[in-house]
């Protein structure tokens, strides 16, 4: 008899525990899996923001999904998703089609413009290992640039972030960690380079405890961080950023993290969507598909507490994939299938070098390098969750205090 297909689309946190989980709970005849991702590795995307500040190398923030799931147990299929077809069961690669009884689709995240003018096509955003490095070296390139032209631009330095939401913010603290390297490395005072992060909330880090805002936004400013908070942002050319008001801010470097949407590729496949995402049943399946599993930045799931949707974060999704693993055993093997209960650990935004803001356990605040800390803490687990000790130290971040 053929071992029923479990196919599941991207390694990202979701679908890399997801895989992880199953070769676990399951025995070598119960299924066969196969894992379909963009490359042969798994970034850790709440990483991205370093190595596209340049604080941390790529290399560190990836690793080869071979060395970390059973190759025995896991079928990788490096290739890109195109479509999903659920109502035949069929999921359409680049190179290739797959056919599943079972699907878990946990494919990420895209960025959201809001239909800004000239956002797609002139601002950089935070998305894969390809995009930081891309923004690193444009960063690099424009210090270069500065240093060879006879005219020198004074706004080739200035580096616009717009959105200071919680990438925003990580990823201007790592900025105010590696400008300081750069002009060292290309001889430029560090009063010429202007380091901008706008906001069209009327708070940076929205929604967030306002002593932590408050403590973070005044560390970020005495490191030479300008605010534009409550500013919206209207356009995006070549070489500035346009705000509500009309005020033209020229710029070599426009970063925006203003707003993530679910991989488009759900929507285009016919998927019941609400804001982008698939509104799942308690279980994780998608509405009207039994054997569909939605996970992480794809999937809407309510906080019963306020109605409102949980954000997407690693945490979540991590979580997310323990219940399918969960799910998908039952499925196969008999038992009932899970609801998913989220359990909040707490918010940790680090904002570069040994400084971070956090809560954690309920309502405790954290602060400087104690929540610095906590913040590797965070990541290191998520690794022990994935590969072991082994993995923890090898790709960990193991100097809490450095
Ligand atoms: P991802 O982890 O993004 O994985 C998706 C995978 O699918 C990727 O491997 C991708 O290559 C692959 N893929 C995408 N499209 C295709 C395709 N067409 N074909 C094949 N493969 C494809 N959350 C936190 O909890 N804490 C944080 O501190 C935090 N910091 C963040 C910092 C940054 C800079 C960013 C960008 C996000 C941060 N987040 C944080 C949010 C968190 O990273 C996401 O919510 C999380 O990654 C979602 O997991 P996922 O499995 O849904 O998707």
């Amino acid at each position: 008899m053929q071992k029923p297909k479990i196919v599941i689309l991207g390694a990202g946190y979701g679908g890399m525990i997801t895989a992880s989980q199953l070769t676990k709970k399951l025995g070598v005849n119960d299924a066969h899996i196969t894992l379909v991702n963009k490359h042969n590795y798994h970034y850790q995307t709440t990483w991205l923001h370093e190595a596209a500040a340049g604080t941390l190398h790529q290399d560190r923030v990836r690793m080869l999904i071979s060395d970390v799931l059973d190759m025995n147990r896991v079928n990788l299929v490096v290739d890109t998703v195109v479509e999903i077809k659920p109502d035949e069961n069929r999921v359409v690669l680049e190179k290739d089609e797959l056919e599943y009884d079972y699907l878990v689709v946990s494919l990420g995240f895209e960025t959201a413009t809001f239909g800004i003018t000239g956002l797609e096509e002139n601002a950089f955003s935070i998305t894969s290992i390809d995009s930081s490095r891309r923004i690193r070296d444009h960063i690099e390139y424009q210090f270069a640039r500065y240093h060879d032209e006879d005219e020198r631009k004074d706004e080739l330095l200035t580096i616009v972030v717009g959105g200071a939401g919680f990438t925003g913010i990580e990823f201007v603290g790592e900025l105010t960690a590696r400008i300081p390297e750069l002009c060292q490395e290309y001889d430029i005072p560090r009063e010429k380079v202007r380091l901008i992060n706008i906001e069209a909330a009327p708070t940076a880090l929205p929604g967030f405890d306002k002593e932590l805002v408050e403590y973070g936004m005044n560390l970020l400013e005495s490191r030479g961080v300008e605010f534009k908070i409550d500013t919206m942002i209207k356009e995006v050319t070549e070489n500035s950023v346009i705000v509500g008001s009309g005020e033209e801010i020229k710029a070599g470097t426009v970063v925006w993290t203003g707003g993530v949407k679910a991989n488009a590729i759900v929507e285009n496949s016919g998927f019941e969507t609400n804001r982008s995402k698939v509104p799942v049943r308690d279980d994780m399946r998608a509405p009207g598909y039994d054997n569909v599993f939605v996970i992480g930045d794809c999937a809407l799931v309510m906080n019963p507490e306020n109605d409102r949707p949980y954000p997407p974060t690693a945490q979540i999704a991590i979580q997310e994939a323990y219940t399918v693993a969960n799910n998908l055993k039952a499925l196969l093997k008999g038992g009932s299938l899970k609801a998913f209960k989220y359990d909040n650990k707490g918010t940790v935004a680090s904002l570069g070098g040994r400084e971070a803001i956090g809560i954690v356990f309920g309502d405790h605040k954290l602060y400087g390098s104690t929540a610095s800390a906590m913040k590797k803490i965070i990541d290191n687990r998520y690794l022990l969750l994935l590969g072991g000790p082994g993995l923890v130290l090898k790709k960990g971040k193991l100097n809490l205090l450095g």
